[in-house]
């Protein structure tokens, strides 16, 4: 459909498309895929997947543990002997396949994204074509992924060349489960290792069509594996997996200290992308028309829930009334609905623990003594689920519960600043460092800026606009490690020396 189609149109054709694929999950259940099979837990095991618009049952999941995880594990050991071997050309010609996969049904794939986290459609409708790009972007690399460098001394030749490390570990949470996990599984097999993937519990739908057109675009079986199931069970055992080499996890800090405890007896390598907090900072010499879009964009947007949003405005004391008053109209206004209605701006949260803890923070914002501006509720969306009003702090200061903790939920806390220095002050006043954004026309002012605060990933004049080839990651309490073009194969390759003699330099001779 174009954009002259009327939204109520699309709304309506969100739904009928949804509708026949709702039923046909919920006959079939989802299964594991291990092995290039659908296949339930050894166990028998199943949860249940609801939906955050009205609770009602989607579909049961296979229930993984550690038995299920070996299962798959030892597919990916096994697959990686050939799938490490495959031509660069001939992988990279089946990765194509799989982000011709995903475009084919990227309106499906939209639609039920939508219906199992809760967000809007307007933001999910492009999100499987994005994740095709990740897939076509990363099979073009296929055949640079083992480059090295030449380093000759006097004595050798000495190059180094890139060797996949072996079956991974993908584990990845629910907000924007399906772009995110082929962020994380597309660069792992253009290395040419092999992948068991561990999704989310709360939105396990979507993962369940990759693995399908994976199998559909003739990748071998064993080479991508789904264990569904809790990061209790299904998660700690993939990470305690003598197999599996790396951990390439997305989430919560706190489950990345876990992780990284779980892996240690078998010398896990992890990589985490992990909570913020993120400071945006409007200058009073910014283009404030485009700050303020950007500032509304960047945390009511994907429900808030989006681990690089602006939760921290940092705005300048000497605009922070008029600029406030400005924001203010704009999230009154924003319009919270039913996911696949196109006119939504602010979709159901995930699931009702998470709108419980997203609704907490009106408690803390008030205790702290900061001031709820606008929202501060629930709210009775339609389908009567996980709804909470878009919500605006304000008269917050840095030390504040509601400036230091990630809420992940569509929560904006204003701070106001005097100067400079003050501003990075406040920026750098957290265990968090993954992105930050600064609104300013004094170029040197934004340089310096980006240059004294402790985050991966700066924007300046912008929002978060993601290049591929790009380093992602965040520094302290967000990550460790870098994802996007040949950052990627440093994670998911070995690196090797080889060292060839000139055939002269003199050898000791001991015991001559
Ligand atoms: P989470 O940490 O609760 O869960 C993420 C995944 O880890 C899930 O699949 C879960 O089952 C699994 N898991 C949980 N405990 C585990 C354990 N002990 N061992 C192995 N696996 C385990 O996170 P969430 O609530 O699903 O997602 C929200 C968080 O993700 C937020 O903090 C957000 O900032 C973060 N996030 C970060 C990025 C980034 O790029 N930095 C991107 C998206 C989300």
């Amino acid at each position: 459909m174009d954009k002259a189609t009327p939204k109520q149109d699309i709304f309506k054709a969100n739904l009928d498309r949804a509708a026949p694929l709702l039923a046909k999950l919920k006959a079939d259940g989802i299964g594991h895929f291990i092995d290039g099979k659908i296949m339930p837990s050894v166990s028998g095991a199943t949860f249940e997947t609801r939906s955050p618009i009205d609770g009602a049952l989607l579909t049961t999941v296979a229930r993984g543990n550690t038995e299920d995880v070996d299962r798959a594990a030892t597919a990916a050991a096994l697959a990686f002997r050939s799938w490490r071997e495959m031509t660069p050309s001939l992988r990279r010609k089946l990765l194509h396949r799989v982000a011709d996969g995903i475009e084919n049904h990227a309106e499906d794939i939209a639609v039920l994204e939508c219906i199992d986290t809760g967000q809007a459609y307007r933001f999910m409708a492009k999100a499987a074509i994005r994740a095709a790009e990740n897939f076509r972007f990363f099979a073009d690399k296929c055949t640079e992924a083992r480059d090295g460098r030449n380093m000759p001394s006097e004595e050798h030749w000495n190059v180094s060349t890139r060797v996949p490390i072996g079956p991974v570990g993908v584990i990845t949470p629910w907000n924007t489960p399906f772009m995110l996990s082929t962020w994380k599984i597309a660069p792992a097999l253009a290395a040419g290792c092999t992948v068991v993937h561990k999704p989310a519990e709360w939105s396990p739908i979507t993962a369940h069509w990759l693995a399908k057109i994976v199998k559909e675009a003739g990748i071998p079986d064993g080479v991508l594996n789904t264990v569904h199931g809790f990061g209790e069970e299904a998660g700690k055992a993939l990470t305690q997996h003598s197999a599996i080499k790396a951990i390439g996890f997305v989430g919560e800090s706190a489950t990345g200290s876990a992780i990284m405890a779980q892996g240690a007896p078998t010398l896990k390598r992890v990589h985490f992308e992990l909570g913020g907090k993120n400071p945006v900072i409007v200058f009073d010499d910014a283009d404030l028309d485009r700050a303020l879009d950007a500032v509304v964009f960047m945390i009511y947007s994907l429900n808030g829930e989006r681990c690089t949003s602006s939760s921290r405005l940092l705005v300048q004391q000497t605009i922070a009334d008029k600029f406030v008053e400005r924001l203010t109209g704009r999230v009154r206004a924003l319009k919270v609905g039913h996911p696949l209605d196109p006119a939504t701006e602010i979709g159901p949260l995930i699931h009702e623990r998470h709108l419980a803890k997203v609704c907490s923070y009106f408690d803390v914002a008030r205790q702290d003594g900061a001031v709820i501006a606008v929202g501060g509720r629930s709210h009775d969306g339609p389908g009567g689920g996980h709804y909470v009003q878009p919500t605006l702090v304000t008269g917050a200061n840095s030390k504040m519960r509601v400036a230091q903790e990630e809420v992940f939920g569509p929560f904006l806390t204003v701070i106001p600043f005097r100067d400079e220095a003050d501003a990075i002050e406040i920026a750098n006043d957290i265990k968090y460092g993954l992105t930050g954004y600064v609104w300013t026309n004094d170029m040197g002012r934004a340089l310096r800026v980006a240059d004294a605060l402790e985050a991966g990933m700066i924007w300046l004049n912008s929002e978060n606009v993601r290049h591929l080839p790009t380093p992602f990651g965040g520094m302290k309490a967000s990550g460790i490690g870098r994802d996007g073009g040949d950052y990627s194969f440093d994670f998911y390759m070995e690196t090797k020396h080889v060292s060839l003699a000139r055939g002269t330099h003199k050898i000791q001779r001991l015991g001559a």
